[in-house]
C-alpha cells in the first residue's frame, strides 16, 4: 500500500477548495506521510529489538541486561550499546543464558552468593559506576545492608 494520496492539489481545487486551503491540506498530508514513515521505521527497530536476544554488560559499572534495554549511540556508525544510566560502553553475549551460566560458574568457583548479588544489581534502577576493588567493597556493603545477604566477590 502506498502512502501517497490518490489526489493532488488540482483535484482538491476542482472540488471547490481554495488554492490556499488545498496547499494547507497537501502540506498536512506531506507532514503526516513523513510522520507515518518515521513511525514505521521505529516499529521495525522495536521489532528487531524484541527479536534480539543479545545480553550486554559493562566492565566499568554494574549494569547488565538485554540489549533492548541499552541505549545506542545512534549517531555513531558502530551503534555501540551503552549503559542506560552512566553511558559506559557494554560488552555483549549471544543471549542471557550465557550470562547466567558465567555468573553461576563464578559462584561455583568460590564466590558464594554471587548469583543473588547479580540479581539484586539488576533490580536496581541505577548502576554503580565503578567495579574497581575498593568501590566493589562499598557496593557489597550496600547489598548486605539492604538485603541481609552476603556475597564473596
Ligand atoms: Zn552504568
Amino acid at each position: 500500500m502506498s502512502d501517497k494520496p490518490s489526489f493532488d492539489h488540482a483535484t482538491l481545487t476542482s472540488h471547490g477548495l481554495s488554492a490556499g486551503m488545498a496547499n494547507t491540506v497537501m502540506d498536512e498530508i506531506e507532514r503526516l506521510t513523513a510522520e507515518l514513515a518515521a513511525s514505521r521505521r521505529e516499529c521495525a527497530r522495536l521489532e528487531a529489538d524484541m527479536n534480539d536476544e543479545r545480553f550486554v554488560y559493562s566492565a566499568t559499572c554494574t549494569w547488565h541486561g538485554p540489549i533492548s534495554s541499552a541505549k545506542h549511540y545512534s549517531n555513531r556508525p558502530t551503534g555501540c550499546p551503552h549503559c542506560p544510566h552512566c553511558g559506559s560502553v557494554l560488552f555483549e553475549l549471544e543471549n542471557e543464558q550465557q550470562w547466567n551460566d558465567s555468573v553461576e560458574d563464578y559462584e561455583k568457583g568460590g564466590h558464594p552468593g554471587y548469583v543473588a548479588f547479580c540479581k539484586w544489581l539488576r533490580e536496581q534502577s541505577k548502576c554503580f559506576r565503578s567495579t574497581k576493588d575498593q568501590h566493589l567493597k562499598e557496593i557489597v556493603e550496600i547489598y548486605r545492608k539492604e538485603t541481609g545477604k552476603d556475597v564473596r566477590i
